[in-house]
């Protein structure tokens, strides 16, 4: 798929970081990756310049590296810079996090240190809901609202620590920590993909070596030097440095 065989038309969704529009084929839309970045329910707002540049290639790079060993994703074509052809999907509204390491909320509702390691990955589900601030919730939870079959569940969570094993290791290889994620898996036709995107802002990446934080926390926590790390985190995943688009 190439850029003059899919055009933008109306747009359907703008969320916090992207922006989603349909086109000219109606199982085909177009996500724009913008330079907002929200933090805390958006009570935190602000501009990670290049942003966008950075979160479309770094998320189509992982997407294809996750294709390439037998996961489905939503990625079709990158079509520009910040523009990124992906099948339409029936969003599940679940926000599925791994962890590898402790840190964030799992650091705060445990009492354990920030950089503890976890044994084994663990999964928790959260309900994609901003009015209620994305709480977490359980497969009963999950069945009660409706959200997603128990099959379907079963198989978010088996993708999830597939993605885990395949990305963690991959990042390795770049020398950064894949401390946790958040992934959103979708329905097309009759089967499930995994959907939205992989990037600094949605992944907890630390340096291996030194620990620094390369990735969103620089802005959730006044760090400084918030561009400088999204522009590392591309010069290792996808090489090179990206265009000032
Ligand atoms: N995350 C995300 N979107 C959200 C919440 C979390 O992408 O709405 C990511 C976050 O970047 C981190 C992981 O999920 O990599 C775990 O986040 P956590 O539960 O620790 O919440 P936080 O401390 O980010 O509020």
């Amino acid at each position: 798929m190439s850029a003059a065989t899919v055009e933008p038309r109306e747009k359907l969704y703008e969320g916090k970081a992207k922006i989603v529009y349909a086109t000219n084929r109606p199982d085909v839309v177009i996500q724009y990756f913008k330079d907002d970045a929200t933090a805390f329910n958006a009570l935190k707002r602000g501009t990670i310049v290049g942003k966008g540049v950075v979160n479309n290639h770094v998320s189509a790079t992982m997407f294809q590296r996750l294709e390439r060993a037998g996961v489905a994703t939503h990625y079709l074509a990158t079509l520009s810079d910040r523009e990124m052809a992906c099948r339409k999907l029936d969003i599940i509204k679940i926000e599925t996090i791994v962890r590898n390491v402790v840190a964030g909320s799992l650091a705060k509702r445990t009492g354990l240190p920030e950089g503890a390691p976890i044994k084994r990955p663990i999964v928790e589900l959260y309900y994609k809901s901003d009015p209620l601030g994305d709480p977490m919730i359980n497969e009963d939870h999950v069945r009660m609202l409706g959200l997603a079959t128990p099959a379907e569940i079963g198989w978010c969570r088996r993708a999830a620590l597939k993605i885990n094993a395949i990305l963690r290791p991959y990042l390795r290889r770049r020398s950064l920590l894949l401390v946790d994620f958040k992934l959103e898996f979708g329905r097309h036709g009759r089967r499930l993909y995994l959907g939205d995107e992989i990037s600094p802002d949605t992944c907890r990446l630390w340096d291996a070596r030194t620990k620094e934080r390369l990735d969103k926390d620089r802005f959730r926590r006044d760090l400084g030097g918030v561009e400088d790390a999204y522009q590392e985190v591309y010069r290792r995943v996808v090489g090179g440095k990206p265009s000032a688009a």
